[in-house]
């Protein structure tokens, strides 16, 4: 699929002076409270009104969403607030309602990503349309994944497409519901740079106070919009309750943002300069986390080692580690003498790790 500006017409064709923003409740609940959400987001920056209609939930039983009842509540919506209407669809059948309800932007969501039988459903429904489709990030880190999924809409001749980055899902504990793996989504753009790239920080970080944050890093990166879950009530939110922010919270956090903009060369040397400066603390922050790992397995280590009245400093061991990771390190441009100070720093670490388990 190659770069082409065609892509983001649909994107540009807004003019906006501001990240795009797609705000509206998770799910879609009742005709009120569509229209409720619809008309106070017309006060803020939201060109795109979501709501799920249809919704994949993890496991049984939870709210499955209106059904296309919602569609014809997003239609009226529409015709009260003028703001462009969006939801998910995850098969044919979905597909065929939507564009009868003239849908404007329909997005693939984490569950459907993953699965190539169900995108290349999606992609034939689709064939041709004219209208906007996202692609979310599938839950599983695989680039080649979320590129596929892209790729079988670009084949099926739709024009007007763009990516949401929601983060992958983690059996680890984490700060985050999903965690964003920024890393990834960066790939992406570099070998993508014309796919509008939009961020969805609710489902990232799965709290409502996370969210400015998250979006920040996003806007820092580059990223070309936010995809907010809104509602009015959202304690009493059918699905994701605890990560949706109410309509004035949303202009709160559009305002406290800030937004880089390339204008003339000095500005886009300084907007340049920021994004690479994000990159950096995106993968420092990785390093932190890794290295943090790295000591609770030491921590285990150490507990076991306790077990049998084994010795913390294992020479041998430490020897064979060093020689690996002087060969690995030169593979990645990095001199041994640094892999040599870096290691040493990190194996002290882990035995003062070990140490302490031991000695408690
Ligand atoms: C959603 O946007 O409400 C949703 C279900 O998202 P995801 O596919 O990212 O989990
Ligand atoms: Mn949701």
């Amino acid at each position: 699929m190659e770069n082409n500006k065609e892509h983001r017409a649909w994107l540009d064709k807004h003019n906006l002076e501001h990240p795009l923003v797609i705000a509206g409740p998770c799910s879609a609940e009742t005709e009120e409270q569509v229209l409720k959400i619809a008309h106070e987001l017309k006060e803020s920056d939201t060109t795109y009104l979501r709501a799920g209609i249809w919704k994949p939930r993890t496991r049984p039983g939870n709210f499955e969403g209106v059904g296309a009842i919602g569609l014809k509540w997003l239609q009226r919506a529409k015709k009260e607030t003028g703001l462009l209407t969006a939801t998910e669809v995850a098969n044919k059948a979905h597909v065929d309602l939507a564009l009868e309800h003239d849908i404007d932007l329909l997005w693939i969501g984490a569950r459907s990503t993953v699965s190539p039988f169900i995108v290349q459903e999606i992609a034939d429904a689709l064939k041709g349309t004219d209208k906007v489709v996202l692609v979310k990030n599938p839950v599983n880190p695989d680039l080649a994944l979320w590129i596929g999924a892209l790729e079988r809409m670009h084949t099926a001749n739709i024009k007007n497409l763009g990516v949401i980055h929601r983060g992958f899902s983690t059996y680890d504990k984490s700060k985050y519901r999903n965690n964003p793996e920024w890393q990834i989504a960066v790939d992406f753009q570099t070998r993508f740079p014309d796919i509008p790239l939009i961020c969805d920080p609710s489902h990232i970080t799965g709290k409502r106070d996370m969210i400015l944050e998250v979006s920040q890093t996003a806007l820092d990166l580059n990223y070309d919009g936010l995809m907010i879950e809104t509602h009015y009530d959202p304690d009493n939110a059918w699905s994701d309750a605890a990560q949706q922010v109410t309509p004035s919270s949303l202009i709160q956090i559009t305002k406290d943002l800030r937004i880089r903009k390339e204008m003339d060369d000095e500005a886009g040397y300084q907007s340049k300069l920021s994004q690479l400066r994000a990159q950096i603390d995106v993968i420092d922050n990785a390093l932190i986390e890794t290295m943090g790992k790295r000591m609770k397995t030491a921590d285990a280590i150490g507990a076991l080692k306790k077990t049998r009245n084994v010795a913390v400093l294992q020479s041998k061991r430490w020897n064979e580690i060093l020689g690996k990771m002087i060969l690995e390190g030169e593979e990645h441009g990095l001199s041994e003498e640094f892999i040599l100070r870096v290691f040493k720093a990190i194996h002290q670490e882990s035995i003062n790790h070990q140490e302490k388990v031991i000695n408690s």
